[in-house]
This record gives structure tokens, C-alpha cells and sequence, in this order.
């Protein structure tokens, strides 16, 4: 009898106890979910476990691709915005962006509240490095609107406070801001090797490197090797680059950061670096520009990448004994040709064999001719920068075939450009040094 009184106690006991912790367990919600009620809340510190349950559930998210010759305007008729909501999104972000040259292709997201279901937000890509963000933000916190409210209506100031029932009056607390900001990507940074068997391109694709890294890679390299002309199977390179994820999801490469590429055993390396605000790019091991007077190629590796396989990527190389003194760039009709370096345009005109020819004098010692051209780009006296497009592949005079004729002339005498040694570029200011070798010191190890 003894021991069941002594089981029933602790049975009550237990019971006691389990409805303590509901009790504590109940207080710890309603405190969470009166947060925006209280202004005194000591529950806060407390709550986080429970927060981050709730705020699982997202907000709504609805992504509009723009279709060619559609309007801001109507995109949001189709989201059901209205056209006053619409107009006050599209006014507020004038300060910043015109909505009316958003581009076919890209996306408009629309965030909604996930209590409410109204619109919260609205995200628009300019580009791949800037998006608007236009959202709906409280300007007081919510007692005080209320009181705000009130205030507002007995001086009856504003015409949209008059009708409003008392959900639309926090709504008015409420004011549409625009921001401009650089797309918040993740940043994960990636190290990718490869050798070359058939092209550089088809030895990324083959190790699973993203096609738009392997462009950027060749981009970097463009004053210093012609992927195109010159890489040798038996070829390897290296690089660092920035891997970009939104979401988790990944989105494009980002930054090459360090880059290793041996040809036929000759070892190039160049790293980016920042110098100051306008300073910024690639230098070599020694902290020179990797920028130099001349591109290697007057064609960009985009262009040529896919198509063309080591034996296939010009139709006819420079070669004194047959006296083709040029190099013959393999290319489809239309494909852009840029100037190699800042110069003039010294002729722009049909030249008999050479079909339509430019000519850009660089300097009293450099001049480089492109011909078989298509269409130009340039006219006579033209000012050019490197890199600029002055015109487009074709096959016009002697031509069997659409190709880029290229010739760079040294001091009257035709010359091989791709053994053109040319002086390196700007070098880092010397109070820079020390930053620019410990920073690459890293990048150096990761290329070994
Ligand atoms: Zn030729």
C-alpha cells in the first residue's frame, strides 16, 4: 500500500513536470510570434531555435522571362500587379534604372509576402554584375504608424488615408525604395587543369570546364598566346577562377585569378591584381602589365574556339619560302576582326587581291593589314583602340574561301607576328610590391 502511494506521488509529480514544460514551451512561442508586438522583449534571445522553424516557409517568388517586344507595363498586367502599383514601382525606380529598356531574355522576380501574398519585392539583372532591387519598406515601426495614422487623418493631409481600412493604412507606412547594388553571388573559387590533345577548347570541354571560363582564360592570356596558333598538343595549363552561385545554384564563372599555361615547355604565368581603382589586371610573376602594344590574334578565341582542331585553325600559316608572309585565320563569313593595337587607319578601300583591306599604322615602326574582308567597320583616318572591331571576315579578291588575312609590317619589311617579341607592359608602382607578391605567393602554390 505504501509503495503504491509513493508511485501515485511521483506519477503527479511527473505530470506536474511534463505540464511545466508545456506551459514553458507554449510561452517561448507566443513570444516569438508577438515579437513585432512587443517594443520591450526580453523573449528575443530566447526564441532563436524556434525563429528559425518559422521562418522556413519563404516568400513567394515568381520569375517572369521578358519576351522580345513585351513592356514593363504589361509584364505586370500578366502578374496581376495593377497598373497604379505598376506605374509607382516603375517611377520610384527611375532614380536609378528606366524600366522600359529591360531586355528580351532576361528575368523579372517578383517576391510576395508570405502572409500578406502582396507584392514585397521586385528584382531585375541588368547584367551579369548588376540587378535593382526595388522593395516596400516600413519607414516607423508598426505601433507608431498607427499613431502616425491617426495623426495624419485629423489633419487629412493625404487623400489615400481617407479610405483606408486599417490593413491599407500600414501599407501607407510603407514606401517603395530602389537600390542598385552588385549581384550578391556566392564566390567559390575552383583550380582546373587540363591538357591539350586536339584544341584548348575541346581540352576544357573534355574536363568539364565551364566553355565561358576557358574564353575569359584565353582573354587573359590574349597578349601573350594565340590559343588558337599557338598551342602544340602536349600543351597543359592551370588556372584559378571564381565560381559564381546564386541559391545555391551555380551561375556563371567569375574572376580567372591565376593562370599557368606551358607551351611547347615554355611556361607563362600571370596573376590579376588590383593595384588601385583604375589599375586592375594581369601581371606577370614580376609584377609587369601582361598588356602589351599588340593582341596576338585579330580574331578573339570566342570566335575561332569550337570549330577549329589544331590541324584546321588557319587555312595557310606565315611561311617565307612560299612567300606568304601573313597568317590565313580560318572563320565564317561575318565573324568580327580587331585591331590588334591603338593606331590610325591608314587605308580602307579594295586593294586588288587583297579584296577589301584596312591598314592601321600604330606607330613610325608598325602597321598591320587585314584583308578578304567582308564588310568594314572603319573608314579612312579612323582613330582605332586595340581590340576594337574594325570590320568582318569574308572572301573577297584573291580568296578561295572566307579567311582573315593578317600581315604586320615592321620598318616596310613583312614580319612573322607571332614571333614578334614585343617589351612588357606597365610594370606595379614599387610601394605596391610587397602586397601584389604575397598576394599571388598563394595563387602560386595552388598553380604548382
Ligand atoms: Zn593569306
Amino acid at each position: 500500500m505504501k509503495r503504491l502511494i509513493s508511485y501515485k506521488y511521483s506519477i503527479i509529480i511527473l505530470l506536474i513536470i511534463f505540464s511545466f514544460s508545456v506551459f514553458l514551451i507554449y510561452n517561448k512561442t507566443a513570444g516569438s510570434n508577438s515579437d513585432n508586438y512587443n517594443t520591450n522583449n526580453d523573449n528575443s534571445n530566447n526564441t532563436n531555435d524556434l525563429k528559425d522553424v518559422v521562418e522556413i516557409i519563404p516568400d513567394r517568388k515568381e520569375k517572369i522571362i521578358i519576351e522580345s517586344g513585351s513592356t514593363f507595363g504589361e509584364l505586370m498586367t500578366k502578374a496581376d500587379i495593377n497598373s497604379k502599383l505598376a506605374n509607382e514601382i516603375y517611377q520610384t525606380c527611375l532614380e536609378e534604372y528606366d524600366l522600359a529598356k529591360i531586355k528580351a531574355g532576361n528575368e523579372i522576380e517578383l517576391i510576395f509576402d508570405k502572409d500578406s501574398d502582396k507584392l514585397k519585392s521586385l528584382l531585375y539583372k541588368i547584367d551579369s554584375e548588376e540587378e535593382i532591387f526595388i522593395s516596400k519598406k516600413e519607414i516607423e515601426s508598426e505601433k507608431d504608424n498607427i499613431k502616425d495614422i491617426s495623426d495624419k487623418n485629423n489633419i487629412s493631409t493625404s487623400t489615400d488615408i481617407i479610405n483606408t481600412v486599417s490593413a491599407q493604412e500600414t501599407e501607407n507606412n510603407k514606401v517603395w525604395q530602389v537600390e542598385k547594388r552588385a549581384i550578391p553571388y556566392d564566390v567559390k573559387t575552383v583550380v582546373k587543369e587540363a591538357e591539350v590533345e586536339s584544341s584548348v577548347y575541346q581540352a576544357a570541354l573534355d574536363n568539364n570546364i565551364d566553355e565561358r571560363a576557358i574564353i575569359q582564360l584565353a582573354n587573359a592570356f590574349q597578349w601573350s598566346l594565340d590559343f588558337a596558333m599557338d598551342s602544340q598538343k602536349g600543351d597543359t595549363f592551370k588556372f584559378v577562377y571564381e565560381e559564381r552561385y546564386l541559391d545555391g545554384e551555380y551561375i556563371m564563372p567569375g574572376q580567372v585569378i591565376a593562370a599557368k599555361y606551358v607551351n611547347s615547355g615554355n611556361e607563362i604565368a600571370l596573376y590579376y591584381f588590383e593595384e588601385n581603382e583604375e589599375n586592375k589586371g594581369f601581371f606577370d610573376e614580376d609584377g609587369n602589365s601582361v598588356q602589351k602594344m599588340f593582341l596576338k590574334a585579330p580574331v578573339a578565341f570566342k570566335y575561332i574556339s569550337s570549330g577549329f582542331t589544331t590541324g584546321l585553325r588557319y587555312v595557310e600559316a606565315f611561311n617565307v619560302s612560299t612567300g606568304h608572309r601573313a597568317i590565313d585565320y580560318a572563320a565564317t563569313t561575318g565573324t568580327p576582326i580587331r585591331a590588334v593595337g591603338d593606331g590610325t587607319v591608314v587605308l580602307s578601300r579594295y586593294n586588288g587581291g587583297y579584296g577589301n583591306m584596312i591598314s592601321i599604322r600604330h606607330n613610325g615602326t608598325y602597321t598591320t593589314n587585314y584583308a578578304h574582308l567582308s564588310k568594314y567597320a572603319v573608314s579612312y583616318g579612323n582613330r582605332v583602340k586595340q581590340g576594337q572591331v574594325i570590320g568582318y571576315v569574308g572572301s573577297t579578291g584573291f580568296s578561295t574561301g572566307p579567311h582573315l588575312h593578317y600581315e604586320m609590317v615592321k620598318n616596310g619589311v613583312k614580319i612573322n607576328p607571332l614571333r614578334e617579341v614585343l617589351p612588357p607592359g606597365e610594370p606595379i608602382k614599387e610601394e605596391n610590391r610587397d602586397r601584389f607578391y604575397s598576394e599571388i605567393s598563394k595563387w602560386q602554390e595552388m598553380l604548382k
